[in-house]
């Protein structure tokens, strides 16, 4: 049988722990976090995106801002505004979110970001100290994966993990994540991709599989060895005559197929999606702290 890990609990226990910190933070003197947004545009997505992170700022107690500019708005106009939050001491943490309209180069309003303030953990010096193992804003979504395999006790040492999909985002400081020499890492990792050949033998062989290519119900019940533990990153938003919004969202695991091989399995929704955004709250209060950057 397996045991599923629910993130949506996880994710609101560590809500509440981190709500805990920071009215003790206040109550000494400290300042309350401060998150900003930049939201360019409005696409469905990112707005509903931007929505839960406001959110999920005041349940926690942290101010958060959101900047909201049209799609017309130039490069170097955005640079500006990134500029101006570089430079806002009261801002904390600076978010950027993606995408961009095709006119402007995300990685040179990522660059833009101070690293002091990036808190996505998307800029090339975080994603640098963190290869080599210095304290970095870590990206929210390998993040919360590593909490979650931390706070159910699965053990990452000497086990093989496979991990589809190298985005720079997920996959990628997934798989830098798992191999580090520290707690919660420690495993021999294999990085699989739109070019892997034979994806189903390598993925047979893993204990843990990280499924981030973004592909309904990609992975497979012959895909996956008795036992294994899998993590389901993937959200795709699929039309649906059985829900009342017309959609439904799927993983990258065909999910009702696997879990029963499964030792640890999470679902979509419920499962990382929620400890993506404790991540980022997670972040910004380190950022307030000024712990990663002192
Ligand atoms: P991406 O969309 O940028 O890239 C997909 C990756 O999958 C590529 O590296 C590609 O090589 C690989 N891939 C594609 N088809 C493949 C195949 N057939 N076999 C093996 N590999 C293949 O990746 P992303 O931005 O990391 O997003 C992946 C998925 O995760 C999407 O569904 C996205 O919505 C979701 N996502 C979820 C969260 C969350 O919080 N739950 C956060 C970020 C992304």
């Amino acid at each position: 049988m397996y045991e599923l890990i629910d993130g949506k609990a996880t994710s609101a226990a560590i809500k509440e722990e981190i709500a805990e910190e920071v009215k003790q933070l206040v109550k000494e003197g400290a300042k309350t976090p401060h998150l900003a947004a930049i939201l360019v545009g409005h696409d469905g997505a990112s707005e509903t995106y931007v929505a839960s992170k406001e959110k999920s700022c005041s349940q926690v107690g942290f101010n958060s801002t959101v900047l909201r500019l049209e799609d017309d708005i130039t490069e170097a106009d955005l640079l500006e505004k990134v500029e101006a939050v570089n430079n806002d001491p009261g801002i904390d943490g600076l978010i950027v979110q993606l995408p961009l309209p095709a006119h402007i180069n995300e990685q040179k309003i990522i660059e833009a970001i101070k690293p002091e303030k990036d808190v996505d953990g998307f800029h090339p010096v975080n994603v640098g100290r963190m290869v080599i193992g210095l304290p970095a804003f870590v990206s929210a979504t390998p993040a919360g994966i590593l909490e979650l395999l931390k706070r159910y006790n699965i053990e990452t040492s000497g086990k093989s993990c496979v991990v589809i999909g190298r985005s720079n985002i997920v996959g990628k400081p997934m798989s830098i994540l798992l191999s580090q020499k520290n707690d919660f890492g420690n495993a021999t990792v294999t990085l699989c991709h739109s070019r892997t050949p034979n994806l189903k033998e390598v993925t047979g062989q893993a204990d843990i599989i990280i499924a981030a290519l973004g592909r309904a119900e990609f992975l497979r019940a012959d895909m996956v060895k008795e036992g294994a533990v899998v993590i389901d990153v993937g959200i795709s938003r699929i039309r649906s005559d059985k829900t009342k919004s017309g959609w439904k969202l799927l993983g990258d695991v065909k999910f009702d197929e696997v879990a029963p091989k499964c030792s640890f399995i999470t679902p979509v929704p419920g499962g990382v999606g929620p400890m993506t955004i404790v991540s980022l709250l997670r972040n910004t209060l380190l950022a307030s702290k000024r712990e990663i950057y002192k």
